[in-house]
């Protein structure tokens, strides 16, 4: 192993720790939910709460986060995901509106690696203005061998239960 990818695979592994570790009552979404931190709000309700991005990639940008302590969407309730997914295009909607932009991208990172740095499960809406602002992504696709489709989507959906 080179020294380069040696040092990276140790500071992955802390974060990765750390993050196992983290307590959700330490996230700066929670400070904001109990109003300890100020925050531009934009939307609330009793399961659901949004705030524009401090860090904006894009005029517009807001975060909705849900009030249950989740650190990943997979950890979150049903109630709390339906209540998201109900108000997710009224927020889309109002930023469209507000901020003239027509298209915009919805992301939602869960982990250190997937590019979560706040371990409170949030959805990021992100106006897509112009093709040099908003989300930027490089999308390397690979191809579906059908076999292996065929297995893995049979398997996902036993796990499912559908
Ligand atoms: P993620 O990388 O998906 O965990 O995104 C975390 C987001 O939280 C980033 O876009 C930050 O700019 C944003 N953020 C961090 N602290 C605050 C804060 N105090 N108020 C608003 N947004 C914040």
């Amino acid at each position: 192993m080179r020294t380069g990818s040696r040092k990276a695979h140790m500071i992955w592994s802390a974060t990765r720790e750390a993050y196992k570790l983290r307590p959700m009552a330490d996230t700066i979404f929670t400070k904001i939910l109990r109003g300890d931190i100020p925050c531009h709000k934009v939307y609330e309700d009793d399961r659901v709460f949004a705030f524009l991005d401090i860090g904006p990639l894009s005029f517009g940008h807001t975060l909705v986060i849900p009030k249950e302590e989740a650190a990943t969407i997979d950890q979150l309730s049903d109630e709390t995901a339906a209540a998201i997914g109900r108000v997710l295009p009224r927020l889309c909607r109002a930023i469209k509106a507000v901020t003239g932009a027509e298209q915009l991208n919805i992301l939602q990172n869960n982990g250190p690696m997937a590019h979560q740095a706040v371990f409170h499960v949030h959805f990021h809406i992100i106006p897509k203005p112009s093709v040099d602002r908003g989300l930027v992504m490089e999308w390397s696709s690979t191809k579906l061998d059908p076999e292996e489709g065929a297995r893995l989507a049979a398997a996902l959906s036993k796990e499912i239960g559908g």
